[in-house]
C-alpha cells in the first residue's frame, strides 16, 4: 500500500519527534488516528503506551514495505514483539535484527525512530491540542472553581499556621480561632459585590443584561 496522498504536504508537521517520524514514513492519517484512539471517539480507547506501540508498528510496517518485504498477517506485531519485548531472549532479538538487515531494512535507523509513550503524550497535548475537544464552558468554570478553591484552602492553612506560631511565641494573643478566606469580586459598573463562587455560578453580574450565551 504505497498511497502517497498529497494532502500530507499541506499538513503543518510539528517539530517533535513523532511529527518528524510521521512525515518521514509518510503516515498522513496518524494524527487523526491517535486523537481518535486517545479520546475514545472510536470503539476503543487506548493509553499513550498502547499508542506508542501502535505508532512504532506503523513505522516498522512502513520500513518493511520500503524494503519490499511481503507482509504476512500478524507479522508486524510479531516482529515488533521480537524486537522490543523484554521476555524475548537477546539471542532471538539479535537474530531478528540480523534477518531484517539482510532483507534490506535499516533496523538501527528504524529503531531510533521508535517513539516513547511520553513523546506520544506530548504530541497529543502540545502539538495537537487544537484538534482535541475543547472543554465546555461548564467544565472550564468547574476547573476554575477547583483551582481557586485549592488556593483558598491553602491560604487558610498558611494563615492558621502563621497565627498559631505567633501565638506560641507570645507575640500574638487570641483564643480558639478560625480562619476564613473569602474572595469577593466587585463589578465596577454597578458596585455589586459577589463572592467568587456566586459569580462563577451565575456567570454574569445582574447589571450585564446579556443572556447572550446560554450554552448548556
Ligand atoms: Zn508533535
Ligand atoms: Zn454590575
Amino acid at each position: 500500500m504505497t498511497e502517497r496522498t498529497h494532502s500530507s504536504e499541506s499538513e503543518t508537521a510539528c517539530g517533535c519527534k513523532l511529527g518528524r517520524v510521521a512525515t518521514e514514513y509518510e503516515l498522513p492519517n496518524l494524527d487523526d488516528e491517535l486523537v481518535t484512539y486517545w479520546t475514545g471517539d472510536g470503539d476503543e480507547q487506548l493509553s499513550t503506551r498502547q499508542l506508542a506501540t501502535y505508532v512504532n508498528q506503523r513505522v516498522l510496517e512502513a520500513a518493511l514495505e520500503d524494503a519490499n518485504i511481503l507482509l504476512k498477517d500478524g507479522e508486524i506485531e510479531n516482529t515488533y514483539r521480537l524486537l522490543t519485548d523484554d521476555d524475548v531472549s537477546s539471542g532471538t532479538q539479535v537474530q531478528t535484527r540480523n534477518e531484517l538487515e539482510r532483507d534490506g531494512v535499516p533496523i538501527d535507523q528504524v529503531e531510533s525512530n521508535f517513539v516513547s509513550h511520553q513523546t506520544v503524550y506530548n504530541h497529543l497535548t502540545d502539538c495537537l491540542a487544537a484538534t482535541l475537544e475543547t472543554p465546555s464552558d461548564d467544565e472550564r468554570v468547574e476547573r476554575s472553581a477547583d483551582k481557586l478553591g485549592a488556593l483558598q484552602n491553602r491560604t487558610e492553612a498558611v494563615t492558621t499556621d502563621t497565627v498559631a506560631q505567633l501565638e506560641r511565641n507570645d507575640i500574638l494573643d487570641i483564643g480558639e480561632f478560625n480562619v476564613t478566606v473569602s474572595v469577593t469580586v466587585t463589578c465596577e459598573d454597578c458596585l455589586q459585590e459577589y463572592p467568587i463562587r456566586t459569580l462563577l455560578d451565575e456567570r454574569s453580574c445582574d447589571c450585564q443584561d446579556s443572556s447572550a450565551d446560554e450554552t448548556r
